[in-house]
């Protein structure tokens, strides 16, 4: 079996980062760039145009960038495998990694698996029933079908995704509404506003998606007014959930202490885990930023934690 110093696990901005310090530290690499989210490269593979990322004063396409971030650390030296990692053993060192055919030993880990796109559990949005036949979770993945070419679609939330959502959607829609149960938008306010004066989004505020309706697309939608309780039905062609996130943890099989909210938990100002040895970065611990760039950052600080814990185990 071979032995790596550092083994990464997720392929988002966090996990490169992570590589690019810990192989460019002469450090022996490996990255588990997984099928988390459907595809290597994490959320930003499914973003459109970044325009808050510092160094890119045009915006950069969210794959582009992804492709920059991996081919910086393939120059260092880091060793890529396209498997999704099963679970990790931590009760013996070196570490054990499973990838679902590759199995490694790791001196130190670091997790940086990040969040998928939850979903609102309504009638019609199951699997089985409506679900990506016109309900989705990514409307950068999936708007261009032609099922929501000039039709009425529906975008659940009221934070940044769901504004980027509404506005990457008007592309195609007759009509775009924003459907938040709330009367105030949780998006940044240069996102608000943009989703606010846009001609094609209406915002339908204080309104509770129900059940999503339809013989084998979806047809309509029912909303409650989250103030008198009425129903309505409208129709709709296509419903986008963009309401947060949930972490990739699933493979740590309660290895690793959580956060209340699911989310890896970490000592304060740190990337180190309840295991010595193991480190989390990126999404998968951060619940707060959630950004690209703080990504970034906690995937070099596990490196730079990671390559101190081995130097005082005496591993490298
Ligand atoms: P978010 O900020 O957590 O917003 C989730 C939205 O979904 C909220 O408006 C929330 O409503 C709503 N929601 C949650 N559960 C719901 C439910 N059960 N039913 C109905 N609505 C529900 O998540 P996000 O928009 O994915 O953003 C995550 C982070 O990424 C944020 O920090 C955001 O700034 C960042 N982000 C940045 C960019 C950018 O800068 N370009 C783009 C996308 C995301 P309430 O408001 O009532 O809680």
């Amino acid at each position: 079996m071979k032995r790596f110093n550092v083994v990464i696990v997720g392929s988002g901005p966090a996990g490169y980062t992570s590589a690019i310090y810990a192989s460019r530290s002469n450090m022996d690499v490996m990255l588990f760039e997984g099928f988390f989210s459907g595809v290597a490269g994490g959320q930003l593979m499914t973003t459109t145009e970044i325009e808050n990322f510092p160094g890119f004063p045009e915006g950069i396409a969210g794959p582009e960038l992804m492709m920059n971030f991996r081919q910086q650390a393939v120059r260092f030296g880091t060793e890529f495998v396209t498997e999704d990692v099963l679970s990790i053993d931590t009760t013996q060192r070196p570490f054990i990694v499973k990838g679902s055919r590759t199995v490694v030993q790791a001196d130190a880990i670091i997790i940086a698996t990040g969040a998928k796109a939850s979903r609102l559990d309504v009638p019609g949005a199951r699997d089985g029933e409506l679900w990506q036949k016109g309900v989705t979770a990514c409307a950068v993945c999936d708007g261009a079908m032609p099922i929501f070419r000039d039709k009425e679609l529906y975008v659940i939330g009221g934070g940044d995704t769901a504004c980027e959502e509404a506005v990457f959607l008007t592309k195609y829609a007759s009509k775009v509404y924003l459907v938040h149960r709330r009367d105030e938008l949780r998006a940044s306010k240069i996102m608000a506003e943009r989703v606010i004066k846009h001609p094609k989004i209406e915002v339908l505020w204080n309104k509770v998606l129900e059940t999503i309706e339809g013989d084998k697309i979806v047809e309509r939608v029912v909303l409650r007014d989250a103030k008198n309780g009425i129903l309505e039905e409208r129709p709709a062609a296509g419903v986008f959930f963009a309401i947060g996130h949930v972490p990739n943890v699933g493979f740590l099989e309660g290895k690793l202490r959580l956060e209340d909210n699911g989310y890896i938990a970490v000592r304060k100002g740190s990337c180190e885990t309840s295991v010595p040895g193991v480190f989390a970065a990126g999404d998968v611990q951060d619940h707060k930023y959630r950004q690209a760039i703080t990504a970034a950052g906690s995937g070099c600080m596990a490196a730079l934690e990671a390559e101190n814990w081995l130097i005082s185990e005496g591993l490298i």
